[in-house]
């Protein structure tokens, strides 16, 4: 199951800025995830708390921002965000596009923790 591997990924950043900043524990981990990364969000949900097991950001809440789909429309030469997926067309003036701007991301953007005794050995 490849969310089980990002999953451990995104534990591993996690545990990795916990460290550095000090902190005894992770209580959120917040991600974007594009509607195209190819990744089932309950799935990786799931995944996440088997990898966050036994590290400073078990119990951690995934907060899962879902991002929409957006294109490149050549006609309109606008960027347009599409409300499904498919088809990939522009939803103004139904131009077909395969420009994808945004939509295939997975990534690590912001994350809430607890300060206390830090975590391996805090470098302040
Ligand atoms: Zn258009």
């Amino acid at each position: 199951m490849h969310e089980l591997s990002i999953a451990q990924n995104l534990v591993e950043l996690a545990e990795e800025e916990a460290r550095r900043r000090g902190w005894a524990r992770v209580c959120a981990v917040h991600v974007r995830l594009g509607v195209l990364a190819g990744v089932v969000k309950e799935a990786l949900s799931f995944c996440f708390d088997i990898a966050a097991a036994g590290t400073p950001v078990e119990g951690a809440r995934l907060v899962i921002e879902e991002v929409a789909v957006e294109v490149f429309c050549p006609r309109c030469q606008q960027p347009r965000r599409l409300p499904e997926p498919l088809p990939m067309a522009c939803p103004e003036c139904g131009t077909r596009t395969a420009e994808i701007l945004r939509g295939r991301e997975l990534e690590l953007f912001a994350l809430e923790g607890e300060e206390g005794e830090g975590v391996g050995t805090p470098d302040r």
